[in-house]
């Protein structure tokens, strides 16, 4: 058994990259997973396709995670589909490379927006049908090494993590007993978020200097989210969790 035998997740950003990997994962462990995606709709598909490979009952929704309206309708359409929700991982997210001087006040809102925003709509929908029909249920935000660490050249990228953490902390007081949130902060990870079209060389280049020496695949963020999710984190709530390689020593 995989330990997530009954569980009804919906996993944002889950087209592509870790949350793709975090759905599959999750449904390898038994659950039966909602995606939730913007533009990368053949992605998307292949991933559901991937996950009916392993049992029936997943599929995607479109919804862009910054649009308030947009949100309450994919999570109840999801929590309709799914007959309850138990497990949210909200893992939308972007990240632009972008000197402070040349950052004007609209990149700054569109990484927020995605990021932070996305995660506060998402998560405040998950707890509403969390907290209707079933008893309780869990978050997980996905964050970022990088909100503790800094980096030059993406303090919007890092306010949204840091902003993520502290959601979490507050959801995981407000709502106590019933729901258990956390953050996974990833360190840096192979995906297409990873790559020169997001970031510059020298960014890229920080990204193997650490105690592992290497980048992560997906996967292994993915297998952490399945413990947690799973009995393994029954006692685990509020907390900042780092799957980084050991970046943040
Ligand atoms: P990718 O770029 O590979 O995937 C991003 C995902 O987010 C896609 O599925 C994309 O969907 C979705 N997404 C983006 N914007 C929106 C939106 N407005 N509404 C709905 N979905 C959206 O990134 P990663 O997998 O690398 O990143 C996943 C998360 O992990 C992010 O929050 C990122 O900040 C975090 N992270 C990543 C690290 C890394 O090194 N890769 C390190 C630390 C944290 P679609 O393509 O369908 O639009």
């Amino acid at each position: 058994s995989g330990g997530l035998e009954g569980i009804r997740a919906v996993v944002t950003g889950g087209s592509r990259g870790i949350g793709r990997a975090c759905a599959i994962a999750m449904a390898t462990a038994g659950a039966t997973v909602v995606i939730i995606y913007q533009g990368s709709e053949q992605a998307a598909t292949a991933a559901v396709d991937e996950m009916r490979s392993i049992s029936s009952g997943h599929r995607a929704l479109r919804a862009d995670v910054s649009a308030e309206s947009e949100v309450v309708a994919a999570m109840t359409a999801a929590s309709r589909h799914l007959g309850g929700l138990d497990v949210v991982v909200n893992c939308a997210g972007i990240l632009e490379e972008r000197p402070l001087l040349e950052t004007d006040a609209a990149a700054f809102d569109r990484i927020i927006s995605v990021n932070l925003r996305g995660a506060f709509l998402v998560g405040r929908e998950a707890v509403r049908h969390m907290m209707t029909g079933s008893e309780g249920g869990q978050i997980i935000n996905i964050g970022s090494d990088l909100a503790d660490l800094g980096r030059a050249r993406n303090s919007a990228y890092c306010a949204s993590k840091a902003g993520i953490a502290a959601l979490t902390r507050c959801w995981a007081r407000e709502f106590g007993p019933e729901i258990r949130v956390n953050t996974v902060a990833p360190g840096p990870i192979a995906t297409d978020m990873l790559s020169t079209e997001t970031m510059s060389e020298e960014s890229l280049a920080e990204e193997t200097r650490t105690p592992l020496g290497r980048i992560g695949e997906p996967r292994e963020v993915a297998d952490f989210v399945v413990f947690l999710a799973g009995p393994g984190g029954s006692f685990t709530t509020g907390q900042t969790l780092g799957v980084n390689g050991g970046s943040t020593m």
